[in-house]
């Protein structure tokens, strides 16, 4: 028997997503973005785990390569069109980025958007089409880390 995507009796402790898989043998749900278990409250003694990411954020025709372990609270502050896609990584990776796109430069964590850099976000969207659903995930495991 497979699990089936119902909406949750409570939302999600961790995303605050209201849909679940609801598992027949044990008849626990599990939240469908981030995997948390429902129910199970994160430890409110840990801190809340840290999840680096590096965003890709278009303006127009050009993408801002930065990188923050708050990216609601920071993209909310930053002026864009779009959200492309996010990337597991902190300051390192986004460094190692900006060399990478260096000749599509055009001023700070700002790019053109073409060429080498529309190929590479390309790849990350193939693998995952909504970036806060990929960043929940992680968001999710590294709770079930963090209080394991
Ligand atoms: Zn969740």
């Amino acid at each position: 028997m497979s699990d089936t995507l119902t909406p949750m009796p409570d939302a999600c402790r961790v995303c605050g997503s209201r849909v679940g898989l609801l598992a027949a043998a044990d008849a626990g749900w599990t939240c469908a973005r981030c995997g948390w278990r429902l129910g199970d409250a994160p430890d409110a003694d840990l801190p809340r785990p840290v999840v680096e990411v590096v965003y890709y954020l278009r303006f127009d025709e050009r993408v801002k390569i930065g990188t923050s372990s708050r990216p609601r609270q920071r993209l909310a502050a930053i002026r864009h069109d779009e959200l492309l896609a996010f990337e597991p990584g902190g300051r390192r990776l986004e460094q190692e980025r900006h060399r990478e796109f260096a000749d599509l430069r055009e001023g700070g964590e700002w790019f053109t958007l073409a060429g080498a850099l529309t190929a590479h976000i390309a790849t990350l969207r193939a693998a995952a089409s909504d970036p806060w659903a990929l960043h929940d995930g992680w968001l999710g495991d590294a709770y079930r880390r963090a209080s394991s």
